[in-house]
């Protein structure tokens, strides 16, 4: 990790987020898992393929399997069908000067280079007539198109899809390496907070943080070791990282990470470690900080759930991932055009939470980091750069959530 960033005033985005994927490398051993169970795991090895994918050549409609030579090119040809081949069963080799019946995904018969869809033939008994100008290999999904025997599967570090499943079963394997899950601890700091499900005192609120962050380390495939909520003293705050520390790969934690006496996560964790970075140019946001506890990775969030929500997508989910094993892809940031105006112009960055809907993005109407029901209501984030005016009809740079939520 880089040394404290001394510098006064506030660190860009990009910046941040380079140092953070920078300092993201695996800490996470490998294990084999059956495949029924790897979906959304980071893959630590790359397979091999053992077989080709498709193993043979094999028909991609129902037809007639021919040697191109034996038909003419200017007029009808009349075949026997000498064999039937379904899908599945081992196909002879083409007798000269007759055709077979074949079925989609059957393999093509040694002696035949097209096939015929079976809408282009007719059948006379025991006889099929072509039309002219069958091409050699039409119809026909040649052997190792999807995947060459001896060449890797897919990369390591992807994050399994279901279709990447798919191409590992293509191959054969059942079981697969990946990385463990990652185990991250969470904290939830506030001494006004209360679980849900039990009453609420005057003072107090319910603890939002905790359910977002669960919430969204399970989308990511990652084990949550949950270290609950923590008082706002400096003693609690001490050991609670502590013991995260102790039980985890990387730390989380929400609120009490900013300039208030009440906030007590920036100083806990200069003793226990170190800071590298704290307040970032980012609205919301502002108060992020990113250092360790001991040797254990740390990022603080702020403690409003919407900050909390956004500063992970932007910032702990690529480090996370990181960790984790996964390689690093910035999420799609696509050009859209603005619903709105904005002719107040800020100096950080800005994260709106928008609809994206009939070709144009549009603001919830409270943008306040203490309303979470802004971001249940958006489909994704616009993107205000520092500084920057906004006028109806401009192009800006939407994330979409599904970009940032898994
Ligand atoms: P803090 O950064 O600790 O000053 O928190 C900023 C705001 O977020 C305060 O209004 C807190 O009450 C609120 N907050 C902090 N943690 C949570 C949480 N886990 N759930 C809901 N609100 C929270
Ligand atoms: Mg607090």
């Amino acid at each position: 990790m880089k040394s404290c960033d001394t510098q006064a005033g506030l660190i860009d985005f990009e910046e941040a987020l380079s140092r953070l994927v920078d300092d993201a490398q695996a800490v996470v051993e490998i294990e084999t898992v059956p495949l029924f169970q790897a979906v959304g795991r980071v893959l630590a090895q790359s397979p091999v393929a053992s077989v080709a994918v498709p193993p043979a050549d094999n028909s991609s409609m129902d037809g007639y399997a021919v040697n191109t030579a034996a038909l003419s090119q200017t007029e009808m040809t009349r075949l026997r069908i000498s064999q039937r081949i379904p899908a599945g069963t081992p196909p002879q080799t083409l007798l000269e000067n007759s055709c077979a019946r074949i079925f989609t995904g059957a393999e093509i018969p040694e002696g035949a280079d097209a096939v015929v869809m079976q809408e282009n033939v007719s059948v006379d008994g025991d006889y099929a007539i072509f039309p002219a100008g069958v091409t050699v290999g039409e119809n026909i999904r040649r052997k190792g198109q999807d995947i060459d025997k001896g060449k890797d599967v897919l990369a390591c570090g992807i994050r399994l899809q279901p279709s990447d499943l798919g191409m590992l079963a293509s191959v054969g394997l059942s079981e697969i390496s990946v990385y463990r899950r990652l185990k991250v601890a969470i904290l939830s700091t506030g001494d006004e907070l209360v679980e849900p499900g039990l009453p609420l005192a005057s003072g107090q609120i319910y603890n939002s943080n905790r359910y977002i962050l669960t919430g969204l380390l399970h989308s990511l495939g990652m084990e949550v070791v949950d270290v609950g909520c923590v008082a706002d003293t400096q003693a609690s705050t001490l050991s609670a990282l502590a013991q995260a520390a102790d039980r985890a790969d990387v730390i989380l934690s929400t609120g009490g990470v900013s300039v208030g006496e009440e906030d007590h996560v920036k100083s806990c964790v200069e003793q226990l470690g170190q800071l590298n970075m704290w307040k970032m140019r980012i609205k919301p946001g502002k108060p992020v900080a990113y250092g360790r506890v001991g040797s254990t990775p740390f990022i603080g969030l702020p403690g409003n759930p919407t900050s909390t929500l956004i500063t992970f997508c932007l910032l702990a989910r690529p480090f996370l991932l990181g960790l984790q094993g996964a390689a690093y892809h910035a999420p799609l940031v696509l050009p859209v055009k603005s619903g709105f105006e904005r002719q107040r112009a800020i100096q950080r960055q800005e994260y709106l939470r928008v609809r994206f809907e009939a070709g144009e993005v549009i603001p919830f109407t409270n943008q306040s980091s203490g309303v979470l029901a802004s971001a249940s209501w958006a489909n994704g984030l616009a993107i205000v750069p520092p500084n920057t005016k906004v006028s109806k009809g401009d192009s800006i740079q939407f994330i979409p959530f599904s970009e940032l939520l898994a």
